[in-house]
């Protein structure tokens, strides 16, 4: 294969561009160059810090066993630990060794454990479920999920869970809602123990972004680091031409030779996200942006089949939210944990605490989460879907919070009030506030997002999770490294076979056991 391979987005979508490119297309590593603006590729895949500053990571992420483009993706990768494993294969051990099997997944207010045997849903909230499933995209357009469902609907255990475990807000795509209930029909019967959830051993930044590095590294593939593309020029709706590379207040003009390609990540959930302290609440930077955004709305200017980034990023309001990450030292913690879960640490899968103000849902994970961590520390992540109102336990919004007051809200509603003093000085918590994190799920329209190959573009594609891939859902890994897999068949191997979705909703025997659960 000749010519150059310029990759804008050092994500997931990008590497995965990368891999493929190498693995199916034959390129040579030395033939790729992926631009980032930060300085450690893995984009919203990050992981960082240590036991005494606290370990920080903007999210966790479930997998789904049907995430068959990333499993296929990571079959060919050295594990972060073993070179003798696959990383996906670690996955699946690490899965059947320590799933979930959650026993206190909704919990109120007095320490009880909701019933979530019954998912509380009415005749109107079936029926307003099955009408969405079955309706057209089209039909729906930008409606959103409070047009479509009644408002007992939003009061139920299924929608608690449902929620909780995929961010969903009343105000966001409806349309998207839809493309959830069809793709993820099967886990109806297991939203409560979350059985079927796949997960990485340690964090996801260690679990797939270092292994693909390394091994994208040794491919030979040139990283530029720190870096912004800042525009694209494309002659004739045809060809891009050239890229403008921009650092350190300079900006380089590289031209794109006759056998060139590019690929693009327009978009990030993570763009301009800040973290705070122990001591302060995370900044709110305004306008900060690693350049996806900008360099979207620059080249879909006066090009509506680019897309339209505003319909995504321009209510930050609205598609914000903060996470923290907690480390805790002291065993104590573990024990009490495994005491108010009656789980294992790590067993445990969500715990969302229906009657907190913040709507505030933890997570905790089996130690070591991060390679090296030592073994009587726990590091726990948590998120609110409620975060403008102040919290049970703290006078504050969620925004307006420190670390500190993060952990004085979750000590309570864990009801550990005789022991916050010394969990509070054994801890540390960092929270992020993520501007765009629910930016995918915004009400859209068909032709707000571009496909990954506009039909006249010779030799540009689109990749990540503001791309339209009919079916699929966004806010999952597996959505970017579809649209990387799709981005190479279109620029570089035509015949690529691209692994089909999982399509549950066609299968009368996934739809009965759902509507078995819905009943209840
Ligand atoms: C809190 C949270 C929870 C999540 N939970 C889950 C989950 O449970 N399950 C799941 O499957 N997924 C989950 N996700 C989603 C998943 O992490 C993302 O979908 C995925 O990582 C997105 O990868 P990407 O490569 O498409 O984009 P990004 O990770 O956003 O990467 C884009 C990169 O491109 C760079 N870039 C773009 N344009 C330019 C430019 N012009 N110049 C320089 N650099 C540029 C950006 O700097 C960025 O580094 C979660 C994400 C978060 C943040």
């Amino acid at each position: 294969m000749s010519g150059h391979l310029h990759i804008i987005g050092g994500g997931i979508a990008g590497l995965a561009s990368a891999a493929f490119a190498i693995r199916d297309a034959r390129m040579a590593g030395g033939q790729i160059t992926i631009y980032d603006a930060n300085a450690v590729p893995g984009g919203s895949l990050d992981a960082g810090g240590d036991v005494t500053r606290g370990y920080v990571m903007r999210g966790e992420r479930m997998l789904s066993p049907h995430f068959v483009c990333l499993y296929d993706l990571l079959s060919g990768i050295p594990s972060f630990d073993n070179p003798h494993i696959s990383a996906r294969d670690d996955i699946f051990a690490f899965t059947r060794a320590c799933g979930w099997e959650s026993k206190a997944r909704l919990v109120r207010a007095d320490g009880s454990k909701v019933d979530t045997g019954r998912l509380g849903l009415s005749f109107a909230d079936r029926a307003a479920l099955l009408r969405l499933m079955l309706r057209s995209e089209a039909s729906i357009g930008a409606k959103t999920i409070r047009d479509v469902f009644p408002p007992h609907f939003f009061t139920t255990n299924f929608w608690l869970m449902w929620c909780t475990m995929f961010a969903f807000e009343p105000w966001h795509s409806a349309l998207e809602m839809r493309r959830y209930l069809r793709r993820f029909l099967h886990l109806f019967p297991h939203l409560a123990s979350m059985r079927t959830v796949h997960r990485t051993r340690y964090n996801q930044h260690h679990s797939i972004v270092v292994p693909l590095l390394r091994w994208l590294e040794a491919e030979g593939v040139r990283f530029e680091r720190g870096c912004r593309v800042t525009d694209i020029e494309i002659t004739g709706m045809r060809r891009a031409t050239a890229l403008h590379v921009g650092r350190d207040g300079m900006e380089e003009r590289i031209a794109l030779g006759e056998h060139a390609c590019a690929i693009f990540c327009n978009g990030s959930m993570t763009a301009g996200s800040s973290l705070g302290a122990c001591t302060h609440a995370a900044p709110a930077l305004c306008g900060a942006d690693d350049g996806s955004w900008a360099l979207w709305k620059r080249i879909a200017a006066g090009r509506p089949e680019f897309g339209r980034p505003d319909v995504f990023c321009g209510d930050p309001r609205a598609s914000r939210w903060v996470s923290f990450t907690a480390t805790t030292r002291t065993p104590r913690f573990r024990q009490l944990l495994e005491a108010f879960t009656a789980a294992p640490l790590g067993r445990e899968g969500l715990i969302t605490f229906v009657d907190s103000n913040w709507l505030l849902t933890i997570k905790a994970n089996p130690s070591p989460h991060f390679p090296g961590q030592p073994g009587d520390t726990v590091v726990w992540w948590g998120y609110g879907l409620n975060m403008e109102r102040p919290g049970n336990f703290v006078a504050k919004t969620m925004p307006e919070s420190s670390g500190s007051e993060m952990l004085r809200e979750t000590f309570g509603h864990l009801r550990l009030a005789a022991d916050t003093d010394q969990l509070m000085a054994e801890s540390r918590a960092i929270p992020c506030l993520m501007p765009l994190i629910t930016s995918q799920f915004m009400p859209r329209a068909p032709g707000d997002r571009p496909p990954v190959r506009p039909s006249h573009l010779e030799n540009l594609a689109f990749v990540g999770q503001f791309v339209e891939l009919p079916d699929d859902t966004v806010f999952t890994v597996e959505y970017s490294v579809r649209t990387a897999m799709e981005a190479v068949k279109a620029l570089l191997k035509p015949d690529l076979a691209v692994p089909p979705i999982y399509k549950g909703w066609r299968n009368p025997a996934v739809w009965l056991r759902a509507a078995r659960e819905a009943m209840r």
